[in-house]
């Protein structure tokens, strides 16, 4: 299944909120935080909660590059919140900076080994690094621990572990070139430059997947990648507990909760690992257990938080996932261009019209749909119609 349906096309921005440079959305301006080493202390994830609370509508979205965003930020209050974050020393010294320190570490790191090391490494880098001019969502994953965690989360440029190898790994490329935690920053950032000069970014914008499908990668990347772990689940792990968030949303007053177990370290799996947190208390929208149905449902934020949204996606999405046969995902999409899971889905539900959604089998949100226009009110009285001839 991958025809294309006639939906109108969503609007592509090409660049990504920040701090700095945020974004207008149905509920006000969204504030992307990127926060150095993927971690905030306890004071810091409170006062976040309370900027949150004070100036915005008190929901804080987990992004897929494990940032924060802010949501329901007026114009006016912007000021404030930059105020605040600059005295918890979460901003960057400006938009270009914020831009491209767009780093994603594994959130097993332990602090001195390659993947801590390494980022900071590469932090230190990208802010010295004002000459270099990259497209806005062009990224950076760190996974150099024991096994590669993030190979299926978007970035340009990874570095990551192959056995007792460090590699530097072009995007879409199946092999990489070996560095070391020393080298591996300056490395990568020689990459970012071979990217700019053989093309990658003709118009301002381009991904690095794009070019290596058109070219090979340089000769020195000629060792063969290791295969990823699987995305955890929710439980104890070595660094604290992973808990997940219902729908990648959490409201500031469970966030603030949640801290008061320990650090936070955000994760691209919208899951949040608290550190070294044995036993927690149940927090409202945070999920403990591996077996939740929530698990299985990707969403988008809908109406009325994005603009370009043809119907509310969450309290949809709430209702059905019981529906969800196990092992099965199902993608519920405001519009086509489906940014809660870009990728196919079994099930996905893409929203055409106010309380409208076409149902895609083994498909993207884009796609061709097997049955069209069905109510919200009609998957949730026959939700079987979900598998049904699927
Ligand atoms: S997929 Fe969802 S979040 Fe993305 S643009 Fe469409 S409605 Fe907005």
């Amino acid at each position: 299944m991958n025809t294309q349906t006639s939906q109108p096309i969503p609007k592509v921005y090409g660049w990504c909120p920040g701090a700095l440079r945020p974004m207008m959305s149905g509920d006000g301006l969204v504030v992307r935080i990127r926060t150095p080493l993927g971690r905030l202390s306890q004071k810091q994830a409170k006062a976040i909660a309370a900027l949150s609370q004070h100036h915005g509508n008190g929901l804080i979205d987990l992004s897929a590059r494990a940032n924060l965003q802010l949501r329901g930020i007026s114009s006016q209050s912007h000021a404030a919140v930059i105020a605040g974050l600059q005295d918890l020393g979460l901003l960057d010294q400006d938009a270009a900076t914020e831009s491209r320190r767009n780093i994603l570490l594994t959130p097993f790191w332990q602090p001195g080994d390659a993947s801590h090391s390494i980022a900071r490494s590469l932090e230190r880098a990208l802010n010295a690094a004002e000459d270099l001019v990259l497209p806005g969502k062009f990224g950076f994953v760190v996974d150099a621990g024991a096994q590669p965690h993030l190979q299926n989360c978007a970035a340009d440029i990874r570095i990551e572990r192959c056995g007792d190898t460090i590699l530097l790994v072009a995007d879409g490329a199946q092999t990489g070139c070996p560095v070391t935690v020393e080298t591996a920053a300056e490395a990568a950032l020689d990459l970012a430059r071979w990217f700019l000069d053989h093309g990658g970014a003709a118009q301002g914008r381009g991904r690095m997947q794009a070019l290596t499908a058109r070219r090979a990668a340089p000769l020195s990347h000629s060792s063969p990648r290791s295969s990823s772990a699987p995305q955890p689940s929710p439980g104890m792990t070595a660094s604290g507990q992973l808990v997940a968030l219902e729908f990648g949303q959490i409201t500031a007053e469970a966030f603030a909760t949640l801290a008061d177990n320990g650090p936070l370290r955000l994760t691209p799996w919208r899951m949040i690992l608290v550190e070294d947190a044995q036993e927690l208390a149940t927090v409202p929208g945070v999920i403990l257990d591996a077996a939740d149905p929530r698990l299985q449902v990707r969403v988008c934020t809908g109406a009325p938080g994005c603009l370009q949204a043809r119907a509310a996606t969450r309290d949809l999405a709430r209702d059905l996932a019981p529906r969800v046969p196990k092992g099965q995902i199902l993608h519920i999409s405001g519009c086509a261009k489906g940014c809660a899971h870009p990728g196919p889905a079994a099930l996905t539900l893409t929203a055409t019209a106010t309380d409208t959604f076409d149902l895609i089998h083994h498909g993207k949100a884009s796609d061709q749909p097997s049955i069209e226009t069905l109510s919200a009110s009609a998957l949730r009285a026959a939700p079987d119609i979900l598998t049904e001839g699927s």
